[in-house]
Parts: structure tokens; sequence; C-alpha cells
């Protein structure tokens, strides 16, 4: 089992929703439910990399992007994801994009990464395909 380093149901979900984890991203990442929305994939993959779910992102990488392996730095810290804008992603869609910003805490330094990225729907699911730095 992945090991979601202690963040419990009760807590807030790392991806800012306001909603507990297992209300949000922690039956996602449990495979529990999938994801309806590029929107909610996308907030899913951020969490999955402040509880350092590797396996997650990976299985929810599209297969003709998806690295073999990936690691998720132990010294970087997630502090905060802000969605900027959202094209298609829908139930009806079959692509998406999500603009995001995304704030990490690392070597005492405070960084933001702002990506706008692609996302495919395929057999029911959404898929990270890429992304552009912005
Ligand atoms: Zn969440």
């Amino acid at each position: 089992m992945a090991d979601h380093e202690g963040v419990d149901d009760d807590a807030r979900c790392p991806c800012l929703t306001g909603l507990p984890y297992g209300e949000c991203c922690g039956p996602l990442h449990r495979r529990e439910r999938a994801a309806p929305t590029a929107e909610a994939l996308m907030r899913s993959r951020y969490s999955a990399f402040a509880v350092g779910d590797a396996a997650y992102l990976l299985s929810s990488w599209h297969p003709s992007t998806r690295p073999a392996d990936l690691e998720i730095d132990p010294d970087q810290r997630w502090l905060r994801l802000d969605v900027v804008s959202a094209t298609g992603g829908g139930p009806f869609d079959d692509a998406g994009t999500v603009e995001f910003v995304a704030t990490y805490r690392q070597d005492g330094q405070r960084g933001q990464l702002r990506e706008v990225s692609r996302f495919v729907r395929e057999g029911g699911r959404w898929f990270y395909v890429d992304g552009d730095v912005a």
C-alpha cells in the first residue's frame, strides 16, 4: 500500500478545496473513485506530491508520456495550490487544460511552479499528458 505519510481522512486536503482529505483527494489516491474532471485529477496529483504517493502519480499519467519511475523529493514541501484557469476537462469533454500555481518550500526557500497541464480522458478516466511551465 502507498504510504500517505499519516495524512488522515479528517485533515484538510493538501489541495486546499477546504474539504477533508477523506472527501477530496483521499478516495482518488485509494482508487475508490475516479476523478470526474481534469481539474479534480490535477488537484489529486498535486495532493499526491504533497503526501508522497508516487504510485498514484504514475497511474494517473498517460501511458504515452509516463516516466518509467518517479522519485518524490522528500525535502520539497508543497504548501499551496492555486488553480488559475481551466479549459474543457468536464464530464462531456475528452480533453482539457488546467493552469495552476503550486507553492513549495525547499532548502528554506519558497518557490513557485506555474504550469499549464494537458489532460485527456480515455475509457472514462482522466490522465495527465504533459505541461508547459508558464
Ligand atoms: Zn484534494
